[in-house]
């Protein structure tokens, strides 16, 4: 295992932020909160420091920090085996088959083997009456432990969904030893509790963003336009639409030099096929892991399919964070998106990209993607599951239209035609085109729904509300 640093972000800042009533009781339940952990620490536990929960960490411990609690946050050491087991089970919650591989008896001694080795770590480390919110599947083996030390123990489940026809039995089966064993299980949505848990043992928390992190602080325009440039995900001219993009801009794989005209991508460029997208373009947007479940491939045959239905200067970038070596379900997700742009008509390659965007520096990096969503003209998010996706928050909470599949926490976050634009079914391409031409027709719509879109993050989805309820959580436990 190892820890991730959490420095203190002044919580002050985030209450300035809030009305004066909201502001206030985030204030209260600091100090409620600071009371009901005096002595004790609050350990979170996740499988990487990368995706949702990892954006939530990163964004919500140093608020916990600062009200003075000691908020600590370690992340599983596993191999390449333990973490296909993991996507698997990620997949099969989803109701999705993943890669159609076993969740039985070796599956869990692989997994047992590899949390044990993690726990000895966590045995050193925490102590009885010790907080330990423990996240997602791959952590939830540490939970009879833990309780067994003496541990307040809550597993913190990001994933779920609507689906009822028995799918995701399998790896429920797989779970319940170890999430029986914990003191509160913490869901996004009611419909994702599985029938062996008591409604009792329950709760509904749905993630948040930060107003002030890098991700979601102001940018402006001049200065998101520089930090793609530099990155190399925008041409620096203004030519015309495909002007610094050209069809021999081919994929490159890790460690390839640049091919083409990608020539003129700056060192540590990003773009992995297509080239920089043409700072006069109309950027039609989706940033994602490489995850089938985000189905950057079925963006990309939606946009190859509905081309001719869109305006001549509209580029999709498809962005996602690079490829961890232990990853090879992102890195065939990635080579897959590659290959099918590799495919296309010249007249669609040129106007299709693909970036990953670099993670030496976190702070970098959460900045470019804040970049790219503000200079979006729409954003897309054609999830065929999602347990909140945080990306729908941080797009609304620009004021960006948004394009999604009315799948899993989605719905949550877009009322139809309101705050953004639901498609029906992941499989309805032509649907999705639709939708993404007409915010690009009615501007004016298109603002109006982005005007609604930031105002219903203001009013449900900022890190106060998610805090808060926390603070209500422990007041329960403890
Ligand atoms: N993300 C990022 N850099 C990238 C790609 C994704 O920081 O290159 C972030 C994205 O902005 C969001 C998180 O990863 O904060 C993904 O969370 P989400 O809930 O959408 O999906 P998950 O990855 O947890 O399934």
């Amino acid at each position: 295992m190892w820890t991730v640093d959490v420095d203190p972000a002044p919580l002050a800042a985030l209450a300035a932020q809030l009305d004066e009533v909201a502001a206030r009781r985030l204030t209260a339940g600091a100090e409620r909160a600071r009371t009901l952990l005096t002595g004790r620490r609050l350990w979170n536990v996740s499988a990487t420091a990368g995706g949702g929960v990892g954006e939530l960490l990163r964004t919500l411990l140093p608020y916990v920090r600062d009200a003075g609690i000691d908020a600590r946050w370690l992340v599983l050491d596993g191999d390449e085996e333990f973490f296909r087991i993991i996507t698997r089970l990620h997949h099969v919650l989803h109701a999705h088959p993943g890669d159609g591989g076993p969740l039985g008896a070796e599956e869990m001694a692989h997994y047992d083997r590899v949390l044990a080795r993690n726990l000895d770590e966590v045995r050193e480390n925490v102590a009885a009456g010790d907080v330990v919110l423990l996240h997602d599947p791959a952590t939830a083996g540490l939970a009879p432990e833990l309780r067994r030390r003496g541990a307040v123990v809550v597993w913190r489940c990001h994933l779920g969904t609507d689906a009822t026809d028995g799918l995701t039995d399998v790896a429920w089966a797989f779970l319940e030893p170890s999430v029986a064993q914990a003191h509160r299980v913490v869901l996004s949505r009611a419909t994702y509790r599985p029938g062996f848990l008591d409604a009792g043992v329950v709760r509904v928390i749905s993630p948040s963003v930060d107003p002030l992190s890098p991700k979601n602080r102001r940018l402006g325009p001049a200065e998101a336009r520089r930090l793609l440039q530099e990155a190399g995900l925008l041409t620096a001219g203004e030519g015309g639409p495909g002007a610094a993009t050209t069809a021999s801009s081919g994929p490159r794989h890790d460690g390839d030099a640049p091919a083409g005209a990608a020539a003129d991508v700056p060192a540590g460029a990003t773009m992995r096929a297509g080239g920089p997208v043409p700072a006069n373009a109309r950027m039609l947007l989706q940033v994602s892991r490489w995850d089938r479940l985000k189905d950057m491939t079925g963006l990309l045959i939606a946009f190859d399919e509905g081309f001719e239905n869109l305006p001549g200067d509209v580029h999709l970038l498809l962005a996602g964070e690079e490829v961890a070596p232990h990853d090879s379900a992102a890195a065939a997700v990635l080579a897959d998106c590659l290959q099918m742009w590799e495919g296309l008509e010249p007249a669609v390659r040129e106007r299709a990209h693909v970036a990953c965007l670099p993670l030496a520096d976190r702070e970098h990096n959460a900045l470019l993607v804040n970049a790219l969503q503000r200079r979006a003209a729409v954003i897309v998010q054609k999830s065929l599951a999602e347990g909140f996706g945080l990306t729908v928050a941080e797009a609304l909470w620009k004021g960006r239209p948004v394009v999604a599949t009315s799948v899993g926490g989605i719905q949550d976050q877009i009322a139809d035609g309101a705050n953004g634009l639901l498609v029906r079914s992941p499989t309805d391409l032509q649907g999705l085109v639709a939708a993404v031409a007409r915010l690009l027709a009615e501007p004016a719509f298109a603002e109006q729904l982005g005007v609604a879109a930031h105002d219903r993050v203001r009013r449900d989805f900022l890190s106060d509300r998610h805090l808060l309820q926390y603070v209500d959580l422990l007041d329960e436990l403890l």
